[in-house]
């Protein structure tokens, strides 16, 4: 038995191919993983719109969770708190991107502060999104 499959049966999902190996390489790295990371190291056994759905099944689920990208672009990464469920995530941790490896990481010690926002302004989510250098390349 190994992780991802017991993810996937944990949130009674069926076991595919996709789901399996996209979960392995979450559970394999440290850091946040794009659609295009996914499909360079999936290769051609899976196409974009399986991939795609996969992931949107994930965060569905409360399994991964949504990292924005100063690119513009998005990551994804492992929902570490059992607080996450069905379309709704609890994440106040700051994100990290390095500037020289360009991984972007979850901190998930460090919360970000409470924003107040003016009356009439409704939040919905909140991102903090730190840039640096990492351990590794420093
Ligand atoms: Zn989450
Ligand atoms: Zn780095
Ligand atoms: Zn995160």
């Amino acid at each position: 038995m190994n992780i991802a499959r017991n993810t996937l049966k944990e949130y009674s999902l069926r076991q595919t191919g996709c789901r399996e190996d996209i979960l392995n390489a979450f559970t394999s790295h440290e850091y946040a993983l794009s659609h295009s990371d996914l499909e360079n190291q999936l290769g051609e056994r899976f196409d974009r719109v399986t991939i795609y759905r996969t992931l949107k099944t994930f965060v569905d689920k409360g399994i991964l969770h949504k990292v924005l990208d100063d690119v513009g672009g998005t990551k994804y990464a492992l929902c570490r708190t059992s607080e996450c469920s069905h379309e709704e995530h609890h994440h106040d941790h700051v994100h990290f991107k390095c500037t020289t490896c360009g991984n972007t990481t979850c901190i998930e010690s460090i919360h970000i502060p409470t924003i107040n926002l003016p009356q009439g302004y409704v939040r919905k989510e909140v991102n903090m999104l730190v840039q640096g250098v990492c351990p590794n390349c420093n």
